[in-house]
């Protein structure tokens, strides 16, 4: 399978990237992950919105959902006529009436089909899904073809659990949105230092960091991701690939 970034940045769009978005295609089949503010511009350049297969919603904060709004738009009244069948979507049950929300209460039915995250099959793709520790219903994601695993944390504070769910991946998306030493709340987003301490201790093969707001240093915190991995690391950043 092939991983684009569509956006990367934490909390808000910064001047480099939109927030996330993470493209995954495997035998012709696009599964987005995540559609945050500022993504559905970045997405363009990699492919028509309406051609997205299947699209996972880790959670509800506007860094991971927003442009859904825009993207009913563009399903909906593209002016070459071509309408897509209603595209599915993984969310939590309340995305439903917020999108709904954002027209006015219309029913949006014929552009989105809502679905419960779980652990499910979507096109060539195995999901299994974690809760994870962070202040909305969240949900990590673990996705597999034949023989390879790619997973991401999603937004989460450490919990020991998050070790077990990405043991061997073949990639680890990790967010890293905390600085080391700051006086960080619980069960709100993993440093950069313990996004690599996952890396680890999951024996996983490639660490990529992600989720850092502008402002903060992204390049400073894959360094620190990379010393607590040890092993292969990068930064994540706007239209970078990565084959798993
Ligand atoms: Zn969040």
């Amino acid at each position: 399978m092939r991983l684009t970034v569509i956006g990367c940045s934490g909390s808000h769009p910064g001047p480099d990237s939109a927030c996330s978005s993470y493209l995954v295609e495997h035998e012709g089949f696009r599964l987005l992950v995540d559609l945050g503010n500022g993504a559905l511009g970045e997405l363009q350049r990699h492919a028509d919105p309406r051609d997205v297969d299947a699209l996972f919603l880790t959670h509800l904060h506007g860094d991971h959902w927003l442009d859904l709004v825009p993207l009913a738009h563009v399903r909906r009244h593209h002016p070459d006529g071509r309408v897509p069948k209603p595209l599915r979507v993984f969310a939590p049950i309340s995305e439903r009436d917020r999108v709904s929300g954002a027209f006015g209460g219309a029913n949006l039915d014929d552009v989105f089909a809502f679905e419960a995250p779980r652990d499910t099959e979507v096109g060539p793709f195995a999901l299994s899904v974690m809760r994870t520790a962070h202040p909305v219903e969240t949900h990590a994601v673990k996705i597999a073809t034949r023989g390879h695993t790619f997973v991401y944390t999603a937004d989460t504070g450490w919990f020991p659990e998050l070790v077990d769910f990405a043991r061997d991946a073949d990639l680890l998306l990790a967010e890293a949105g905390f600085i080391d030493g700051a006086a960080n709340p619980n069960g709100v987003h993993l440093t950069a230092t313990q996004a690599g301490e996952l890396a680890n201790a999951s024996n996983v093969a490639r660490l990529v960091a992600t989720h850092v707001a502008p402002w903060h240093d992204a390049a400073a915190q894959a360094r620190r991701a990379a010393v607590a991995f040890g092993g292969p690391t990068e930064l994540a950043r706007r239209g970078a690939t990565f084959d798993v």
